[in-house]
């Protein structure tokens, strides 16, 4: 028998966004414990703006479970809130979710490092060299001394815990980076999105760095990137039947609930989605190939498949919940017939 260190992780009760809260059990077991191992636990949730202090207990439910090398014996335990009566709470985003495992998500996460208020590598006073050299930059000068340390070492925690990490990158504006996770079926996928924040915004703690997820934290008027996390999608019939009318079908359902889409794809994206950055503005929907200034871009082995594949929704921003993300495109896509 060995201790583990069960860390119960869950989505708070903030609007408009929620915060990653976590607190750790110990508990024995003979192996590395499973999913059906992990017992119910509970949290004061007038403290998490989940329950008035008179009668404060919420209830964690256990819904997936990574090992975590951050720590001996460590075992990250993503949570669901649940009422004391076994009902999702009100801020429970992903228990009545559409899912199907057929439906891949890739979800693009890019966010800014931040240090003494400012993006990390940003000068005290004024700015650095404007944007151009940092994207997917090399050197000292386009991406500092700590960041890639720290890129790199969420990477390997991110691998270690089995989180379907496809990609890093250094993005447009100086202390920002992307990395992007693949996964079948919107629960899994948007479940290792948030255990990946979790994991970045701790292993951030021991540099002295925030992860500033704000999708446009240097304001619309300067010429700095925001932070998306781009949604790639594909459904079975997407990538085995397709076509051009299907295709044609479903933007136009894209374009019919456009705003339903915005509500989800995180707060203050009107700042972001100016039709300027790479991206198209807010109240206009768009698609269009290899075009990083629609709404939904295809790629070209989209249209070079008979417009089979994935698409990518570049509305999405990097504080959008991947639960409501993923669910909004699957409830859009079940709108339009396949036959
Ligand atoms: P870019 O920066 O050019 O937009 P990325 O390489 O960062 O592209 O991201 C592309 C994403 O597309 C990856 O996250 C990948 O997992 C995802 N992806 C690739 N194929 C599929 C597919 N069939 N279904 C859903 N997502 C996919
Ligand atoms: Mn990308
Ligand atoms: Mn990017
Ligand atoms: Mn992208």
């Amino acid at each position: 028998m060995a201790k583990y260190k069960l860390e119960y992780i869950w989505l708070d009760g903030y609007e408009p966004v929620a915060n990653l809260r976590s607190k750790t059990q110990i508990k024995e077991f003979a192996n590395f414990p499973n999913l059906e191992e992990l017992p119910l636990w509970g949290f004061d949730g007038s403290s998490t703006r989940q329950a008035p202090g008179g009668s404060s207990d919420c209830v964690l439910k256990p819904v997936a479970v990574f090992p975590d090398t951050g720590r001996e014996n460590g075992v990250l335990v993503m949570c669901e809130v649940m009422m004391p009566d076994g009902t999702p709470h009100i801020s429970n985003s992903r228990a009545s979710i559409l899912d199907d495992s057929n439906a891949w998500f890739g979800f693009e996460q890019e966010y800014f490092l931040y240090q003494n208020g400012r993006p990390l590598g940003f000068p005290e006073d004024g700015f650095p060299a404007p944007q151009g050299l940092y994207y997917t930059g090399v050197g000292f000068n386009a991406v500092g001394d700590i960041a890639r340390e720290i890129v790199e070492q969420h990477l390997d925690l991110c691998l270690d815990a089995g989180i379907n990490h496809e990609g890093i990158n250094a993005e447009v504006a100086k202390g920002q980076w992307e990395f992007q996770i693949f996964g079948k079926g919107s629960k899994r996928a948007a479940d290792e999105v948030w255990v990946a924040r979790y994991l970045l915004v701790r292993l951030c703690e021991e540099f002295g760095v925030d992860v500033n997820f704000h999708c446009k934290p240097l304001g619309k008027d300067l010429d700095w990137n925001g932070s998306g996390m781009h949604a790639n999608f594909s459904t079975k019939h997407l990538r085995e039947v397709g076509g051009k009318d299907y295709f044609e079908k479903l933007m136009a359902a894209f374009d019919k609930y456009k705003n339903e889409h915005i509500a989800v794809y995180g707060p203050d994206n009107h700042l972001r989605l100016t039709g300027l950055h790479e991206t198209q503005a807010l109240d206009k929907f768009s698609y269009g190939l290899a075009d990083r200034g629609a709404s939904i871009r295809m790629p070209h082995s989209f249209v070079n498949n008979g417009y089979k594949g994935y698409l990518e929704d570049r509305r999405p921003n990097s504080q959008g919940d991947p639960y409501k993300i993923a669910s909004r495109i699957l409830q859009t896509i079940a709108t339009v017939p396949t036959a």
